[in-house]
């Protein structure tokens, strides 16, 4: 069975990923079976980088097949923001209440046709010889004026999708695992490492 390594402690994304993966013959072990690695900054100025950068490091350090993700939230009428920094928009420690209330602040007075916004995820994969592949996913929605759902993390009461006329954090998990960002750019990256891998 090919073994390939997730650039991640968060063992949620872990299960999804390997759930993914298992139908391939491919074994996913996360950062939790390599201790001695030290976490990796996140200071690129674009998803891309930031994934690449992790899955390098990993790579370079397992010499095994990694896979790595960086996420976050783009606002048109903020230029982009919170986009890299969106974990942590709100300063340290992070903290996803804060970080929505800076967003509705900055958005105070700012109409419905204007709150366009989308979540992006970028995974990428590299081979321990130096190959390297990205994809991405991406989901469209507005920002609300109020938070809406108690289900999800991060920025889900605030992301509203018209297709659903609901939050993220109103719908259930498997529609969100479906029309999300990170499932779109999952699906895309589940081609890749078939071909990679030869499977
Ligand atoms: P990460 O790269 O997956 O760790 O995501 C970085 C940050 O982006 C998170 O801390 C959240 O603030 C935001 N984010 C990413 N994906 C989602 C999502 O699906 N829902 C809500 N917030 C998200």
């Amino acid at each position: 069975m090919a073994q390939l390594v997730l650039a991640t402690r968060n063992e949620g994304k872990v299960k999804e990923i390997a759930a993914l993966l298992a139908p391939l013959g491919i074994e996913v072990v996360s950062l939790a079976a390599f201790p001695e690695i030290p976490e990796i900054p996140e200071d690129g100025d674009t998803f891309v980088e930031n994934a690449l950068a992790k899955a390098r490091a990993v790579a370079a350090r397992t010499g095994q097949l990694v896979m790595a993700d960086d996420s976050g939230l783009e606002v048109d009428a903020l230029n982009g923001a919170p986009g890299v920094h969106s974990a942590r928009f709100a300063g340290e420690p992070r903290d996803d209440a804060r970080n929505n209330q800076k967003l509705l602040r900055l958005l105070e007075g700012v109409p419905w046709e204007q709150r366009s916004a989308r979540f992006r995820c970028v995974i990428a994969l590299v081979t321990p010889g130096g190959m390297e592949r990205v994809a991405e996913g991406v989901c469209e929605g507005f920002i609300g004026y109020e938070p809406r759902g108690t289900g999800g993390f991060g920025y889900d009461p605030l992301f509203y999708v018209p297709e659903f006329d609901r939050t993220f954090a109103e719908l259930d998990l498997d529609t969100k695992n479906r029309i999300s960002h990170r499932g779109r750019a999952l699906m895309a990256v589940q081609k890749l490492v078939a071909k990679m891998l030869g499977c």
